[in-house]
């Protein structure tokens, strides 16, 4: 299988804390995910790694209204600044020409915890190529199934806004380039909704898009991820989302898993994404459920059966100690 992986995802180091509500977090999303999923694949010659390719931008901007904010506020600031929105107008607030890019931080990206850095737009706009350089592979005919290691990650960046640790949605982008082969169905295993990318497609009826993930009612992101939201408008049911509760182990999420495959195969998908996150373990230090090593072999397992060529865009998963070996595991699972 092939991996396709950036140039140097060291440039991405964002570290901060932050209160959210009675809780404390330390964001966990250093350079080492990276490598500990890249050293893990090294050991098994069944794993080709390959550097994505550079796209065009319009690409990224055909999807992204913030896409010129992003470069042009990592353009602006000095080696070590990092900047942070602090004022958020909130929905349908105007974006007038006078505004200064500082004050437009709050119009575009959703929270203060997704900063900018001068070397931010280069490293997104890179995790955004792995993947479509994973999907042009799929659509050339070339693989069945596609590993790209993005970071970061994309599955909260949305048409209107960016957060959540994501600046541009990658496998909503690589989805964007494959619709134009045939239907896309996107399924996203992270342990927290994919909210950008339920919203990039809920009124597009080409786009299957289903996410099983840990109730929003009590974890991120608490405004989306409902089993109620199945599309819009023409998009009705196409649009599938499977909220569980904190503990769910295997047994649980199969069932989850059973219930999307039988709708993502009424669909027909021409292509299948998977946004993988792998918080959902057990031992994951920001996830809830209860899932086992062994156990993304089982859900893999179901899913490559579907037997539907396949990008696998890399999401969440901050428990350095299993990562490797859950990414090798799942994917082994699509050899
Ligand atoms: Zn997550």
């Amino acid at each position: 299988m092939r991996v396709i992986e950036k140039y140097n995802d060291s440039l991405h180091n964002p570290y901060w804390k932050f209160q959210l509500g009675p809780e404390s977090y330390e964001v966990k999303d250093t350079p080492r995910r990276v490598q500990a999923i890249k050293d893990r694949l090294a050991a098994d010659p069944r794993f080709a790694r390959e550097k994505a390719g550079a796209w065009p931008e319009h690409w990224l901007t055909r999807l992204h209204p913030y896409h010129d904010y992003i470069r042009n506020t990592a353009a602006s600031l000095r080696e070590g600044e990092e900047f942070f929105p602090d004022l958020f107008p909130g929905e349908g607030a105007r974006l007038p020409r006078h505004v200064d890019r500082p004050l437009q931080g709050g119009l575009w990206c959703t929270d203060a915890v997704t900063p900018i850095a001068p070397r931010t737009y280069e490293v997104a706009k890179a995790s955004a190529d792995t993947a479509l350089t994973g999907a042009d592979h799929l659509a050339a005919g070339r693989e069945s199934a596609v590993y790209a290691l993005c970071r970061p990650s994309g599955h909260h960046a949305g048409p209107r806004v960016f957060g959540g640790y994501c600046y541009f949605n990658n496998a909503a982008t690589a989805a964007e380039f494959l619709s134009a082969g045939g239907r896309v169905a996107i399924l996203d295993l992270d342990y927290h909704h994919g909210n950008g990318t339920q919203e990039f497609f809920q009124e597009r009826k080409n786009v299957f898009t289903a996410s099983i993930h840990g109730d929003p009612a009590v974890e991120y992101p608490y405004f989306w991820g409902y089993a109620d939201e199945t599309g819009v408008g023409q998009a009705e049911g196409t649009n599938r989302n499977e909220p569980l509760p904190r503990g769910t182990d295997i047994a649980g999420y199969l069932a989850a898993i059973e219930r999307i495959l039988e709708a993502i195969a009424a669909f027909d998908p021409r292509y299948l994404i998977v946004a993988a996150g792998f918080d959902t373990h057990a031992d994951d230090p920001i996830g809830g459920f209860a899932l086992q090593t062994g156990d993304y072999a089982k859900i893999a397992r179901r899913l490559a059966a579907l037997d539907c060529p396949t990008l696998i865009c890399q999401e969440g998963g901050y428990n350095l100690d299993i990562l490797g070996d859950a990414v090798h595991t799942f994917l082994s699972a699509f050899l």
